[in-house]
């Protein structure tokens, strides 16, 4: 069932957003060879904490992170650990937090140092699919015109999709309806409606499409280790537009004449 929010629910899960951004900021810029994922999170459950919030992700499903930090080729729900940055890593940092009982969630895949061009590029395209997909997300459009929007960008740039894993409704749960699938499936393909929040991700393998998941039944990683990216923002639709939740200041850094190239 779609949940579709009120003005009230939309105001509280765009100020959760907000938060989360400047959550995410912080620890963008934290983010240095040498350090640990273990460090990032500590300064995540401060932020969010003194922020007056709660970390979304920390015991869902028994998760034991405030943040899924995923490094090279762990794709997503990497769990934050004593393994240090090293340059030339892009590590992907995935927060989601609860703040007066609305829920935002955002990723983002930030490098360490000096990354290797062939990586640079992988990030741009990853960041330049969310941004497609974005641009269809708009009311009146349907699911699948977002998932083709992103898989038409992965495709053409030759990368890997990850299927089983997509983005989804969020707002008053960290999980809704409707799925989001990074690639046209044969999956409900519903309309956009007017106060529909979604979350938008794609995740992108340099190599293969094919995912395996870790002993530690949580880090999903690209089956041939190739280096995976991921963003994602939290998204309101509107009648006349679609607002990008959490989008941060620092991202007009990468504007769309920048990620199309
Ligand atoms: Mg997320
Ligand atoms: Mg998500």
């Amino acid at each position: 069932m779609i949940r579709i929010k009120t003005s009230r629910q939309l105001a509280g899960i765009r100020e959760s957003c907000r938060l989360l951004g400047t959550v995410l900021e912080t620890l963008e810029s934290s983010v240095a060879p040498g350090i640990t994922t273990e460090y990032l999170d500590e300064i995540a459950r401060r932020e969010i904490s003194a922020l007056g919030g709660t970390p979304a992700f920390l015991g869902y499903q028994g998760f034991p992170g405030a943040l899924c930090t995923s490094i090279n080729e762990e794709v997503i729900h990497g769990i934050p650990g004593r393994r240090r940055l090293n340059s030339g890593d892009v590590v992907t940092i995935d927060c989601g937090i609860i703040y007066d009982g609305y829920y935002s969630d955002s990723a983002v895949t930030v490098p360490v140092g000096a990354i290797a061009p062939e990586v640079e590029r992988l990030l741009r395209v990853t960041r330049h699919a969310l941004e497609e997909g974005i641009l269809a997300a708009s009311r009146g459009n349907r699911v699948n015109d977002i998932s083709r929007a992103i898989f038409q960008i992965i495709r053409e740039n030759g990368y890997g999709v990850v299927r089983p894993y997509c983005g989804h409704g969020v707002g008053l749960a960290i999980h809704e309806d409707p799925q989001i699938p990074n690639y046209v499936g044969r999956g409900p393909n519903p309309r956009l409606k007017a106060g529909m929040v979604i979350a938008v991700e794609p995740m992108v393998n340099m190599g293969r499409d094919e995912i395996e998941v870790l002993e530690d039944d949580w880090t999903v990683v690209t089956a041939d280790r190739s280096i995976s990216a991921h963003f994602e923002h939290t998204l309101a639709i509107f009648n006349d537009r679609t607002e990008v939740l959490t989008r941060r200041n620092s991202e007009l850094l990468h504007s769309t004449a920048e990620v199309s190239a």
